[in-house]
């Protein structure tokens, strides 16, 4: 799958629900959203089948997201359909960790390889206090120790930087680097309708975050672990772990981008942001041939993402990315 830029498509996020068990500053409205009826859900069967149909066409690696992926039921399930389509050789997870531990040992059996985990403070009432569900530090550590028990490799964790709530941090994450194998990415937060006023007036570029982490001790450039993804990554000589930075407000990576979007009602987004999106769902339950959709979604693939800090119109009405998957 080529887009008219010449970028090769061979990654798919897929977003299993909306719905989360957390409701994180920068993500989601602290009152929720209006979740969408269960009959709008694609079932996992029908995941599995616009899988089938995009591997032959050139999808490699699927990512399962949400909202939480970890709120729906038998996941696991799910994972080991997925690994079995042809074609499909890397599956991964974003979760926030909340109800890994229970399913750490199931998800790997299924033949989920690779987890990102967000976790944006190393401490207890901070981790509350931006995930704003009080309580959920204990079970988020512990479903990073399982996956390391199991054997999760690499193990990413996505930190949101925001100013006042945890740049203080990021040498601390930098520091945790040297004692675990843990790829710690920070992210700049994007402006979505949810976040406006936050992503305005709270926002930390990685620039900043990488003078702060160099005033530390040399970093060296390296290849980072295996993924898909935008990040850039570092490494303190010797350590087990590395340190990425994913830019997408101070040095947009669109010209990289390899990936399109299936959002947990069936739509298939060519970009996260923008208002471009093909439903496969309803074609797909009335039993039609989705490939020319999927080779038109492709087709009006947009160049770049133009997102504007403090405005809506970049974002092109997207609320959260919860609704999207990130
Ligand atoms: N719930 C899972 C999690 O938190 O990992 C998966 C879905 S979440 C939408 C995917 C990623 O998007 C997370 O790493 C989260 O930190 C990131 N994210 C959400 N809103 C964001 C924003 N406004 N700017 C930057 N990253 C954001
Ligand atoms: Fe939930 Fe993930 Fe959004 Fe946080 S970032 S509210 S964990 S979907």
């Amino acid at each position: 799958m080529i887009d008219q830029f010449g970028r090769t498509v061979q990654y798919l996020r897929v977003s299993i629900t909306d719905k989360c068990n957390l409701r994180c500053v920068y993500c989601m409205p602290m009152e929720g959203l209006p979740w969408l009826p269960r009959e709008d859900l694609l079932t996992y069967e029908e995941i599995e089948q616009i899988i089938r149909t995009l591997a032959p066409m050139g999808l490699q690696r699927v990512r399962i997201t949400g909202g939480e992926p970890l709120v729906r039921r038998d996941v696991p399930e799910l994972a080991r359909m997925l690994a079995a389509v042809p074609g499909i050789r890397d599956l991964s997870l974003s979760t926030n960790a909340v109800l890994l531990a229970d399913e750490a040992d199931a998800l790997r059996t299924a033949g989920i390889q690779r987890l990102n985990v967000s976790l944006d403070s190393l401490r207890p009432d901070r981790v509350d206090a931006i995930s704003r569900r009080p309580g959920s530090y204990p079970n988020i550590m512990a479903g990073l120790d399982a996956a390391e028990r199991v054997g999760f490799a690499p193990i990413k964790i996505n930190v949101v930087l925001i100013r006042g709530q945890n740049e203080d941090e990021i040498e601390d994450f930098a520091e945790i680097t040297r004692e675990r194998p843990w790829h710690v990415r920070f992210i700049e937060m994007m402006p979505t309708g949810a976040n406006l006023d936050l992503a305005a007036k709270q926002f930390v570029s990685c620039t900043e975050a990488l003078e702060r982490v160099r005033a530390i001790a040399d970093l060296e450039p390296v290849a980072g672990p295996f993924g898909n993804g935008p990040a850039r990554y570092y490494q303190f000589r010797g350590a087990p772990g590395t340190i990425g930075v994913i830019t997408p407000m101070s040095h947009n990576y669109c010209d990289r981008c390899n990936r399109m979007r299936l959002t947990a009602d069936g739509q298939l987004r060519p970009c996260l942001f923008g208002h471009i999106q093909t439903n496969l769902r309803d074609p797909l339950r009335a039993g039609r041939d989705i490939r020319p959709l999927i080779d038109e979604t492709l087709r009006i693939k947009p160049e770049r993402h133009y997102l504007i800090q403090g405005s809506t119109l970049g974002s092109g009405g997207l609320v959260a990315l919860s609704q999207t998957g990130g």
